[in-house]
């Protein structure tokens, strides 16, 4: 599974036009953090995206890479994913969509459905605040864990 490469490359002319727009010079190093995001859809955290840049820019610190992360959070250009477990984890994909979350491996996929979009907020909602999106996390067990969860059965 991978973005499309005019998606990839859509987006990561917005995040560097950012980058730019937000002062900050627009350095081999933070475009390759951009493209790391960009083109993931595994919703990584700062540390993946730090060892998959570094195999192609040997020289960059973990302190850029963070640093160019929150610039771009700090804009609203990805998005931090709500509740999952261990260090934050990042998408830059901004259409409104769902996630599927590994309770066990971590694992975080988009879920696109129009049964979810159609969620409506209770009215118990209206007592905490205007409801503004909707966001359904579906949890549970990715076929990779589910599978491993099955032999270890059959060992018992
Ligand atoms: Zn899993
Ligand atoms: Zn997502």
């Amino acid at each position: 599974m991978t973005v499309p490469d005019t998606e990839v490359e859509r987006r990561v002319r917005v995040l560097s036009q950012a980058l730019r727009g937000a002062g900050l010079r627009l350095t081999h190093q933070r475009l390759e953090v951009a493209r790391e995001i960009a083109r993931s859809e595994a919703h990584p955290d700062t540390e993946t995206v730090y060892r998959n840049v570094r195999l192609r820019v040997p020289t960059i610190s973990v302190d850029t890479v963070y640093r160019t992360i929150a610039t771009l959070e700090g804009l609203g250009l990805i998005t931090r994913v709500d509740a999952t477990p261990g260090a934050a984890r990042y998408d830059a994909n901004l259409e409104h969509h769902h996630h599927f979350v590994c309770t066990r491996c971590g694992l975080i996929r988009d879920v696109y459905h129009p049964s979810l979009d159609k969620v409506e907020a209770p009215d118990v909602a209206d007592q905490l605040g205007k409801v503004e999106s909707i966001r359904v996390q579906l949890r549970g067990l990715c076929k990779s864990c589910e599978g491993k969860e099955n032999e270890d059965e059959r060992r018992e």
